[in-house]
């Protein structure tokens, strides 16, 4: 492909059967080092979340819900990155035009392979008081000093998309190189599940950023956005999938298979409708708790299912099972949580 040549169509199928083969490789080594990612790109997935303007091919939101949660069905180590590189991009798409066009049709193309860092303005360290990251105008630049307490894929990308509050209390956006001076990525973290998506604390001592971004979108920039919920779908449909198979021979599960199987398509399909149509807040926030609260339900269900074997290191169902609880801390609103503890202790 030339640097000119327009990114392919998105070609799913295709893909969906490289990420289901590439799975174990991407959940150890991540989707940069085992393809996935650059699989990613060949089929014209990453250029669907960049509109045609800036060098992408611009799918609607229903299809982009609709291939994540197929991705996270096969594999949720690359649905997540691709979810933090969309949320990157989505940010960039409010940047000025000469900073997109720098960057977002060489994106598109899924070279120089971006992330974002902003959780510390959403749902990270919010209750110490004081800003995680501050952001200082220096001259015609400015300098970042702090941390971003999670940056998936901060070890294996270019750029990291960033948030910082500023001197007068404002929220600024920024583009900062991992390879900038001043810029420390911490060791990945060893995580309960999802250690393949490379994410670090990252430290910044007076970083200079390559850009910053004035005002990106509130969707932009928010917490429990669909993208979400879609993941967590597909990580709920990977698990129906396991008692269909164990009902195949065990006639007794069918019925909890068939249960769950309708649960997670009208879970799906609630999501395709808010996509169509837009979504009010609380009916977002709704359809993360139902997605967190079936994700969570099903893998247990799996485990239960596949009994004692299903508890041992490197069947898939113990995977599945560490993967669902993800969902009850990343991205996910306060009041979600809060219901959900509410749930718990009823
Ligand atoms: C695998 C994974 C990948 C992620 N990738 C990214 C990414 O690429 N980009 C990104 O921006 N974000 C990312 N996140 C961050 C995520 O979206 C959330 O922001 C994050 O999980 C919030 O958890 P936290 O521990 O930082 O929250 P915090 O609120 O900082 O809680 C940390 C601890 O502080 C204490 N605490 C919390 N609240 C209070 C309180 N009110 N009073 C006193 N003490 C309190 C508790 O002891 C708690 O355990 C990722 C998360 C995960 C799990």
């Amino acid at each position: 492909m030339t640097r000119s040549s327009p990114p392919p169509p998105l070609d799913l199928e295709p893909l969906l059967d490289t990420l289901a083969r590439l799975a174990d490789r991407t959940a150890a080594e991540g989707p940069w080092h085992s393809g996935a990612f650059a699989a990613a790109a060949r089929h014209g997935l990453l250029a669907t979340f960049i509109a045609d303007r800036d060098g992408g091919t611009g799918l609607g939101e229903p299809a982009i819900v609709a291939a994540l949660v197929a991705i996270a069905e096969r594999c949720l180590t690359t649905a997540l990155v691709v979810t933090q590189w969309a949320a990157a991009v989505r940010i960039l798409a409010a940047a000025p035009a000469d900073v997109r066009a720098a960057l977002l049709p060489r994106l598109a193309r899924g070279a120089d392979p971006t992330t974002v860092g902003i959780s510390q303005l959403t749902t990270s360290r919010r209750h110490l008081g004081r800003p995680a990251l501050a952001a200082v105008r220096d001259g015609d630049t400015w300098r970042l000093d702090g941390l971003c307490p999670w940056v998936t894929g901060a070890d294996s990308t270019h750029t990291i998309v960033t948030g910082a509050a500023c001197a007068d209390g404002d929220q600024a956006f920024f583009v900062v190189a991992t390879d900038a001076a001043g810029l420390t990525i911490e060791p990945p973290l060893a995580m309960l599940a999802l250690s393949g998506s490379r994410t670090s604390v990252v430290r910044f001592d007076g970083v200079r950023p390559v850009a910053m971004i004035e005002s990106p979108t509130a969707a932009a920039a928010r917490t429990g956005g669909l993208s979400t919920s879609a993941l967590a779908a597909g990580a709920a449909r990977a698990a129906v999938a396991v008692i269909a198979r164990e009902a195949a021979v065990r006639p007794g599960l069918a019925g909890v298979a068939a249960e769950f199987a309708g649960e997670v398509d009208a879970l799906r399909g609630r999501l395709l409708a808010a996509a169509d149509r837009g979504i009010e807040s609380a009916d977002r926030d709704r359809l993360r708790a139902d997605a967190n609260g079936l994700v969570v339900r099903v893998a247990q269900a799996a485990l239960t299912a596949s009994k004692g074997a299903g508890f041992v290191a490197g069947h898939p169902v113990e995977r599945l099972v560490r993967e669902s609880l993800f969902f009850l801390g990343w991205s996910c609103p306060q009041a979600v949580a809060d219901a959900f503890l509410c749930e718990l202790t009823a």
